[in-house]
């Protein structure tokens, strides 16, 4: 095979596929090339967008691209859903901070004085004045903050619209691996086991991965995995609840409770590039999400899933030009890039308005 289109992009992970959605959307043809289109670290994404919730001291620096990012996702939405079956919601219920015990309500502060710094505000609530705000958490919790811009999405919904979004713009999926790229004066080339594809430009969006692409060997970045687990409950007798956060004996949580009643808890985060799920992640999820929200012990267990999500040493994503070739390498996205991708579109649009007028 040997074939001609506008774009490549590889890498069929949230990024990759924001970002062929929106160069396929600009009018583009694009060939995104992935042999487990939706199966790396997006796969076990919670799907929320969250700027407040993710802010810590160590990220303060991604706020203001975290902001921007979730004003986006409205419109974002709205254009897939004008093409995709699959329909993406944004679900803006907030979020609930609570902390389990002294200790961590301390903890708790500590990262809402930096989300304050950074314009994002939090109300402090109390269960007395307003019991709504609690409903389901456990009652020995009776004071939290709320943060009322924090959302989520469905990642699967996500993934899928994105996908059928490519489709129905005219772009080429091609579940092949790319083994091999290239690139010369007039554009850049792309090579899988069956064939080679050309194209004016392309981006390179494999989540952490980056062997065997030796175009990504000239820059100095460096990627490093950090797996996270999140794990999957069904319990019918839920409604749509704010996304409960909470700091419980040292350790972060979310529960995100879904219409539908589908849950998904999370995250754990650990140094590591051994893509499995321990049992003890599990059971410490189940633990914590299960003392928070103690009606969840009634819930169907439905599963676990893990990803290596793709981290910088700070914490902060990249959309970088490689050289003179018309190349970009967008990565890094980290805990974020669900809530990130509307940006990394922009930039992957831009970039090949700039370099592929
Ligand atoms: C447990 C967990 C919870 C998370 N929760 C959230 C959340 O709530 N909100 C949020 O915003 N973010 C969240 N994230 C972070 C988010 O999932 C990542 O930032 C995001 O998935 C990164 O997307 P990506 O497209 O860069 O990488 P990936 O999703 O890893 O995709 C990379 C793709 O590249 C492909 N690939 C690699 N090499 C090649 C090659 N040579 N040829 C072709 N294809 C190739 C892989 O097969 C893969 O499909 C979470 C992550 C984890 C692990």
């Amino acid at each position: 095979v040997s074939e001609q289109v506008d774009a490549i992009v590889i890498g069929g992970g949230v990024i990759g596929l924001a970002s062929a959605f929106a160069l396929a959307d600009n009018g583009r043809r694009v060939a995104l090339f992935d042999d487990h289109v939706g199966r790396g670290s997006s796969y076990a994404a919670a799907g929320m967008l969250a700027p407040g919730a993710e802010t810590t001291p160590e990220h303060a620096c991604l706020a203001e691209r975290s902001r921007r990012s979730l004003d986006m996702w409205p419109g974002f939405a709205k254009s897939l859903n004008s093409v995709a079956r699959h329909e993406v919601a944004v679900h803006q219920v907030g979020s609930l901070f609570v902390g389990w015990s002294a200790g961590d309500r301390r903890e708790l502060q500590r990262y809402l004085d930096v989300a304050r710094q950074q314009g994002i505000d939090s109300t402090p609530v109390t269960r007395s004045a307003d019991p709504g705000a609690f409903v389901g958490v456990a009652t020995r919790v009776s004071e939290g903050h709320l943060i009322p811009g924090d959302s989520y999405v469905s990642p699967e919904d996500v993934l899928a619209a994105l996908e059928e979004g490519v489709i129905a713009k005219g772009s080429l999926i091609v579940r092949q691996r790319v083994l091999a790229c290239g690139h010369d004066s007039w554009g850049v080339s792309a090579s899988t086991a069956s064939g080679t594809w050309q194209a004016r430009c392309g981006v390179v969006a494999t989540g952490f991965q980056h062997s065997p692409l030796s175009i990504l060997s000239s820059s100095p970045r460096q990627l490093r995995p950090v797996r996270g687990v999140t794990v999957r409950l069904q319990d019918n007798e839920l409604m749509e609840r704010p996304v409960v956060r909470a700091m419980i004996d040292g350790r972060p949580l979310y529960v995100i409770q879904r219409p539908g009643g589908s849950v998904i808890v999370g995250a754990t985060s650990e140094e590591s590039s051994h893509e499995v799920v321990e049992a003890e992640a599990v059971r410490t999820l189940l633990h914590d999400a299960c003392q928070i929200v103690p009606h969840l012990d009634r819930a169907r267990f439905v599963g676990a899933r893990v990803g290596l999500r793709p981290a910088t040493a700070d914490h902060v994503p990249f959309f970088d030009e490689l050289g003179e070739t018309r190349w970009a390498w967008s990565s890094g996205h980290f805990r974020h890039g669900f809530l990130l991708a509307p940006l990394a579109a922009l930039d992957a649009r831009e970039f090949a308005g700039r370099v592929a007028p």
